[in-house]
């Protein structure tokens, strides 16, 4: 098996440990992304919960997306960073930021969703599956 994936924020008070591969790998486009990384898209690897350990204390920011669904953006109630999102939309699955895990994750996107509030400087590479809104919902 393979080493654990782990992530951490910024001050290291939130860790994060997978023991498993992740289920999928995606780009997020939509606005509630862009807003919450400060970039224009957010790179999210999805694990199964219960292939996953969090120590630290997490704040929840709850929200409707735009399909309608429950999500939460989780974040270090220390440094603010949003570590992880979760969604009624993919129960039972975890939402990991890209950008903060360690080591030498190859960050390998199948997917690009909510492309239709994609910013215009950003280019998606040819061949890659993209979705208008989320991914239960090909364009
Ligand atoms: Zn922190
Ligand atoms: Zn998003």
């Amino acid at each position: 098996m393979s080493d654990p994936i782990k992530a951490r924020c910024k001050c290291g008070a939130v860790q994060f440990t997978a023991n498993s591969q992740p289920l999928i790998q995606f780009v997020c486009h939509c606005k509630d992304c862009q807003t919450a990384t400060g970039q224009p898209f957010a790179g999210l690897v999805f694990f199964k919960r219960k292939h996953i350990e969090i120590s630290g204390d997490l704040g929840q920011h709850l929200f409707i997306t735009e399909s309608g669904k429950a999500t939460s953006r989780d974040y270090c109630v220390k440094c603010g960073t949003v570590l992880f999102d979760q969604s009624e939309g993919f129960p039972g699955i975890i939402g990991v930021m890209q950008e903060w895990i360690l080591g030498d994750f190859d960050f390998l996107p199948q997917s690009h969703v909510w492309v239709k509030s994609k910013l215009d400087e950003i280019i998606i590479p040819e061949g890659a599956q993209q979705f208008q809104e989320n991914i239960l919902q090909p364009k």
